[in-house]
């Protein structure tokens, strides 16, 4: 369950391997914290952005996919604000070589999703309740019938199930009978969710304006609200974008307002800074299908890929594979994918 880049990695995994599939998906989309804006066909992303070049999983899919990808832009000087004022760098030390998928990062999960047969991806199916029964595992979920209407509640009967999202995530959202075991259900309880506390900003602009004058549009500040700026354009600048991120902070701490990070961005880059096209403020705080309530209190990042998350449970039929899980760059997206396949390797030999 969870239609992320971790499900259906090992959706289709299982699926290549001859197994009969369903991927439950709460949302009326795939790929969780894969989220883009389209822009024509290409895509700013309000959830994940980059690969890397030592990432081999992605850039494979990537490539499998047949998806467009661009560099990141690091030429220029970036930025250094702090309380005493604003600094030019020479050069840019703050962003590194990186990777882009120029339809925006949502587009691997799409077509991923593409990927399986039709019916595989159930979008709009809530996973609330998980059982052990005579002969295998039932999987209970609320779906909703219409935008705003009721939802009713339906099962799928399976031999084994994956856990594809949060840990912490899947302990507030599901019941589990028998019930987890203790030692596992504490862990993923406190397992903090990766960027789950995050706020993204992406603001659009008519043209990379900065590039004119020798900019980056990379930038570090200890002023805030945006403690990390990056230059977010398509190729050849189109669409233009830059984008911030404003850190964890005190558990609760409001979401800054759109007015106030394009004053800063005024202060950083000039007059044009103030005048975007379009600007999106993601607090992934409060999407509930990616962060329990209060995640941005959850700190303790050495449960990442903790031997429990590998060890299946309820009588050796239920798997974890979210990017928490893995024990490769858990966090990335390259964690997602490795998660996945040791989470479908895993029903296999079960
Ligand atoms: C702002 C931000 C920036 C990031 N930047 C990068 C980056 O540049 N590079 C990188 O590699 N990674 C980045 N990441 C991390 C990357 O997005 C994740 O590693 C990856 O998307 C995790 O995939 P996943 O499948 O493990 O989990 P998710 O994407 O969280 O998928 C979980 C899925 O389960 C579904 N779900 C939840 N609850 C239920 C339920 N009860 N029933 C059914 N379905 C449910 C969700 O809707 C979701 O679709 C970023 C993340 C964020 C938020």
């Amino acid at each position: 369950m969870g239609a992320g880049v971790a499900g259906l990695a090992a959706a289709r995994a299982l699926g290549a391997a001859g197994r009969d599939v369903a991927v439950l998906e709460a949302q009326d989309r795939v790929g969780g914290r894969l989220l883009s804006h389209p822009v024509g066909d290409r895509g700013l992303d309000l959830g994940a952005t980059w690969f890397w070049s030592n990432e081999p999983r992605i850039q494979a899919l990537i490539a499998e996919l047949g998806l467009g990808t661009h560099a990141q832009h690091l030429e220029g000087d970036a930025l250094y604000q702090d309380t005493r004022g604003v600094q030019r760098l020479q050069g840019n030390p703050i962003d590194g070589p990186a990777g882009r998928v120029t339809a925006g990062m949502q587009a691997v999960a799409t077509a991923m999703g593409d990927t399986l047969p039709a019916g595989v991806v159930r979008l709009g199916h809530a996973v609330e309740r998980i059982e052990v029964t005579k002969d295998g595992i039932r999987v209970y979920a609320a779906r909703l019938e219409a935008a705003g209407g009721e939802s009713v509640r339906v099962a799928v009967d399976a031999g084994a199930v994956v856990l594809a999202l949060p840990p912490a995530l899947a302990t507030h959202a599901i019941t589990f009978e028998p019930a987890l075991p203790e030692a596992l259900a504490r862990l993923a309880a406190v397992t903090p969710v990766w960027m789950g506390a995050m706020t993204k900003a992406v603001i659009q602009y008519a043209r990379p304006f900065w590039r004119a004058t020798g900019l980056a549009g990379a930038a570090i500040s200890h002023v805030g609200p945006l403690r990390e700026i990056h230059d977010m354009s398509g190729p050849d600048g189109e669409p233009a974008a830059l984008f911030g991120f404003v850190p964890p902070r005190r558990p609760g701490a409001p979401t800054p307002t759109a007015d106030a990070i394009l004053r800063q961005l005024e202060t950083l880059f000039g007059p044009e800074a103030a005048d975007p096209r379009d600007v999106h403020v993601v607090d992934w705080r409060d999407y509930e299908y990616t962060a329990p309530p209060g995640a941005d209190g959850l700190q303790n990042y050495a449960t990442y890929g903790h031997p429990l998350y590998r060890t299946p449970t309820l009588e050796g039929r239920l798997h974890w594979a979210s990017t928490e899980t893995s024990t490769e760059v858990p966090g990335h997206i390259e964690g997602a994918l490795a998660a996945g396949a040791r989470a479908a390797a895993a029903v296999l030999a079960g």
